[in-house]
């Protein structure tokens, strides 16, 4: 996870680069999407299965397997089996499966469950950016750099993106979701070398006296990395956190963009402040299903 601050600011951002068919029923809702978009994280330790949505280590798969890694969550279950996979995190095909999830959502006009799934796919999408979530060696904890994971994704967004431009563009149209969310990963994981190496040599030059430094919350003093350590490292990280944070803004506005289109372009303006009664949306749920199964059917029907 991104801190709770880089991940609210994250969904609600990539509102900003929706149509002007979407971004009404965005805005109106937008404190809904901020406020939201740590609730994945809240639900990692008390909803069984949760916690592999936000994370692939994926080096345990050895040498270049990120570039080797079966794409599909199908081909890769025959590869490695669901457990494993589970083990060691699911987050690209997670995030595909939400895509899915919030098209289906927007086809039936589900104002809920639309909001729900942006909220949550937000919070997904932006975890894949992580680097430090493309590892099993998360926070240092191999290569004795314990709490680098809170430097690198908490500390460093809350110092320092005030000055970050977040200006990312419109949301565009995305032909592959999986594999767009795969080459999120690729880049983060492309980017971990940077991300440990770089500490370890700052921790060198600067010394452990003057890495940490204390502070006072509430009744407690706790330890942090000091103020000069933390500019140092993002320094010389040369624009990476913002180069991150502003991939995920981007990607979060091109998924919902994406399910948006994929759902038949529904009038979302309508849906503001509007709610089907339950037996409405039973009702839609059911020929949402009816139209999936026609759609299967002509499919299969084609490739005879
Ligand atoms: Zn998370």
């Amino acid at each position: 996870m991104w801190g709770f601050y880089a991940h609210q600011q994250i969904n609600r951002l990539a509102v900003f680069t929706l149509p002007v068919e979407m971004i009404g029923f965005y805005k109106y809702h937008i404190q809904y999407i901020t406020e939201n978009a740590v609730n994945p994280d809240k639900r990692r330790y008390a909803v069984e299965g949760e916690e592999p949505r936000h994370f692939i280590d994926i080096d345990v798969y050895g040498d270049s397997a990120v570039y080797k890694m079966p794409r599909y969550w199908q081909d890769a279950v025959e590869k490695f089996t669901e457990d494993t996979l589970n083990a060691y995190g699911i987050v690209p095909w997670h995030v595909n499966l939400m895509r899915y999830r919030l098209t289906d959502a927007m086809r039936i006009g589900d104002v809920k469950a639309i909001l729900v799934l942006s909220a949550d796919l937000g919070h997904y999408i932006a975890d894949a950016n992580v680097p430090l979530h493309t590892t099993q060696n998360y926070n240092g904890q191999l290569t004795g750099q314990h709490g680098i994971h809170g430097l690198w994704e908490s500390r460093l967004p809350e110092l320092f993106s005030s000055e970050y431009d977040f200006f990312v563009g419109k949301a565009r149209y995305i032909d592959n979701p999986q594999l767009e969310i795969w080459n999120g990963v690729i880049q983060a994981h492309e980017a971990l070398d940077s991300v440990l190496n770089f500490e370890r040599k700052l921790t060198q030059d600067t010394g452990s006296d003057k890495k940490y430094a204390f502070e006072t919350r509430g009744n407690a003093t706790v330890q942090v990395y000091s103020s000069d350590f933390s500019k140092a490292y993002h320094k010389m990280l040369n624009g990476m956190v913002e180069r991150q944070m502003r991939k995920a803004v981007a990607m979060v506005g091109n998924f919902w963009y994406t399910c948006w289109v994929d759902a038949g372009q529904p009038d979302l303006d309508k849906l503001i402040g509007f709610e089907f009664s339950e037996e409405e949306l039973e009702k839609r749920k059911a020929e949402l299903m009816e139209w999936k199964k026609k759609r299967y059917e002509s499919r299969e029907h084609e490739s005879e």
